[in-house]
This record gives C-alpha cells, sequence and structure tokens, in this order.
C-alpha cells in the first residue's frame, strides 16, 4: 500500500487557493522530484504531508494514518516523516553530533550515550565524523546540510521530505549533497524531493510531479518528462 496518500488537498492562504485539489500516492522506496515554477505549491504541498500545517480539504494518510488534530497521530507522523529545509535549520547553540543526538533522545527517550553513538554513524554516513564537536557555523553550507539529513535520519524515518535543499548553498556545494542524497535514494527510503536540480531528477528520480498554479500538471517517469516533446 502506498506509504503517503494526498487525495483531493486542498490549502487557501486567505483567499489565495495555494493547493486546488491535489491526489498522488507514493509508494515505499519510491524516489519522487517535485519540479515547478516558483509559487506553484510544491512547499506548501511537503508543509502538509509532516503537518508543518494543515490541509483544508482532501485527506492526507501517512502509512495509513489519516492526519487530522489527534496528538497521538502528529507524534507517530514526525517520527515516520522527516524533512530536510531549504536553510538546514540546526540548532545554532548545540555541537553536531547534539543536534543528530537531539530528536531520538527528546521524542524516542533514548539514552545520551545510545543516541549520540548512532548520531557518530549517522555523521561518519555523510562525511561528517571529524566534525562532530563543533557548532553549525563553523561548518559549511553543504556540511550543514549534510548535519541536516543526519538529523532526519536519526529518527528512522520511513520518508523523508526536502524541500529545495541545494538551492541556498554555493554551487560547489551542491554536488557533496546530492551525493549524499543519491546514496540515500539506493537505501529504499521513499524521498520526496523539491527541487531545481534537473540532474538529480532525471538521473535519481523514479518519478516526476510537476506542479503549476496549485495542481499537478504532470505525474510522470523522468524518462517521459524530459525526453518527450
Ligand atoms: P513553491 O514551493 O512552489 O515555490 P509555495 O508552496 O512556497 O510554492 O507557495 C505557493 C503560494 O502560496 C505562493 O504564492 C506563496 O506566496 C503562497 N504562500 C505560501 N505560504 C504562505 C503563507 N504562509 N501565507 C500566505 N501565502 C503563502
Ligand atoms: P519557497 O522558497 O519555498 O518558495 P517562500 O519564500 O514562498 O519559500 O516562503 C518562505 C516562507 O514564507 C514559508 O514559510 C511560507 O509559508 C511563508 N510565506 C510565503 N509566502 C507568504 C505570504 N504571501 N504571506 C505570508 N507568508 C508567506
Amino acid at each position: 500500500h502506498p506509504i503517503i496518500e494526498g487525495i483531493d488537498v486542498h490549502k487557501r492562504y486567505g483567499a489565495f487557493h495555494a493547493l486546488k485539489g491535489v491526489t498522488a500516492r507514493f509508494y515505499p522506496g519510491e524516489v519522487t522530484a517535485i519540479l515547478g515554477p516558483s509559487g506553484s505549491g510544491k512547499s506548501t504541498f511537503l508543509r502538509m504531508l509532516n503537518r508543518l500545517e494543515k490541509h483544508d480539504a482532501g485527506q492526507i494518510f501517512i502509512d495509513g494514518i489519516e492526519l487530522n488534530d489527534d496528538p497521538k497521530h502528529l507524534a507517530a507522523i514526525r517520527r515516520e516523516v522527516g524533512m530536510v529545509f531549504q536553510n538546514f535549520n540546526l540548532f545554532t547553540h548545540l555541537t553536531v553530533l547534539r543536534n543528530v543526538a537531539l530528536a531520538p533522545m527528546r521524542i524516542r527517550k533514548v539514552a545520551r550515550k545510545a543516541a549520540e553513538t548512532r548520531a557518530m554513524a549517522l555523521l561518519e554516513r555523510v562525511g561528517l565524523a571529524d566534525h562532530a564537536h563543533k557548532y553549525p557555523i563553523q561548518l559549511s553550507g553543504g556540511q550543514q546540510q549534510r548535519v541536516a539529513i543526519a538529523r532526519a535520519l536519526a529518527m528512522d524515518p520511513k520518508v523523508l521530505l526536502f524541500d529545495e535543499p541545494t538551492s541556498a548553498l554555493d554551487p560547489e556545494m551542491v554536488n557533496e549533497v546530492l551525493t549524499v542524497m543519491r546514496e540515500l535514494a539506493h537505501t529504499g527510503i521513499t524521498m520526496l524531493v523539491v527541487t531545481h536540480e534537473m540532474g538529480f531528477a532525471r538521473e535519481v528520480a523514479d518519478r516526476v510531479l510537476f506542479f503549476d498554479q496549485g495542481s499537478i500538471l504532470e505525474d510522470t517517469t523522468p524518462d517521459r518528462f524530459f525526453n518527450d516533446p
């Protein structure tokens, strides 16, 4: 069954209709690139999926559980759906290691030592074990974004949402983040990636969604999207 299901999802900001009935299902292990012009609702759609914001109408199911106001559900959703933002959103007053260990300690009540051991393994995986005891500001943007990915992985989510993860980076740092994302894509985690990186969409994604003015205009394969006239 789908790990994420959105059925006729609507979102309005005042009079502005940002999502106009979006329906899409995402299956375990699928990597979806979400493309489309600025303002077309891509980021709004991602924020609906992990309940950073509420949808006004329609239904969203995460692993079969409908998103609603039940706080028990919200906690489950936050565990299953990780998110990586354009601007990293790291905690500036915590070391890199503590940034990655924090959510498992707070939310899953993992003991500090165990959480930090696992955080270290995740930092190794994104190539940053040597920077574990630094503060985010001492790292480059590309390194900070890799920390943010490790932090999202620390909760063992089934789904990772990426909202323009390379858009705030200097060009020379884009590849180190895309490389980590490419490796992740091969691990079987479900990924939804809002991006302007057409290379990633073409070479890594299984599927392309193209948003326009709050609707999905195309839902197809990268091959069809990039090669059909
Ligand atoms: P995209 O990610 O495709 O660039 P967004 O989902 O960020 O688009 O935004 C879709 C539209 O909704 C934009 O016109 C944006 O200005 C508007 N919008 C997004 N968030 C808000 C908000 N919190 N309040 C009002 N308008 C918003
Ligand atoms: P993006 O780069 O994803 O398109 P935006 O610049 O559209 O981001 O939005 C950045 C933040 O500002 C988001 O949290 C969004 O909800 C909010 N936002 C966007 N447009 C508006 C708006 N017209 N009024 C209020 N908040 C907005």
